[in-house]
């Protein structure tokens, strides 16, 4: 079964997404790869990914990925939250990392946290091929 993985990226986290994605470009490509709006636009014409684009983030994004988890379709999410600057869509954004701590679907929302479990993603592969 492929990997499907959630990228989301608040506006000030926006190039760290992007750099952090071009670090484990070639572990994504074997993924299936699914993003809000804007954050997905930014990876795919960053790197050549294919990436399933959901709506922007404030427009119900968050939640068409979180409705998408909470049905077993998403096995990791990477989710760069903005801790200074107020979300007008906050209780969204509570709801998708609500619905990884239910489902216990692994879920980074800091690049420190991201890179372990990417990581361990291109371990796996590896030890796959
Ligand atoms: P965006 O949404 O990728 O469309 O900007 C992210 C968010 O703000 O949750």
């Amino acid at each position: 079964m492929t990997t499907r993985v959630a990228l989301i990226a608040h506006d000030m986290k926006k190039d760290d997404i992007v750099t952090l994605t071009g670090e484990f470009v070639d572990t994504l490509a074997q993924c299936s790869l699914v993003a809000t709006g804007t954050t997905g636009g930014r990876i795919a014409a960053a790197h050549g990914l294919e990436v399933e684009r959901k709506l922007s983030g404030p427009h119900g994004g968050d939640l068409q990925i979180g409705a998408e988890l909470a049905e077993g379709r998403v096995n990791i999410v990477i989710f760069l939250r903005d801790p200074m600057t107020p979300q007008p869509h906050e209780p969204d954004i509570n709801a998708l990392v609500r619905a990884c701590d239910v489902h216990n679907v692994p879920c980074a929302t800091n690049i420190a946290t991201a890179r372990m479990i990417l990581d361990d993603l291109r371990l796996c592969f590896s030890r796959a091929s």
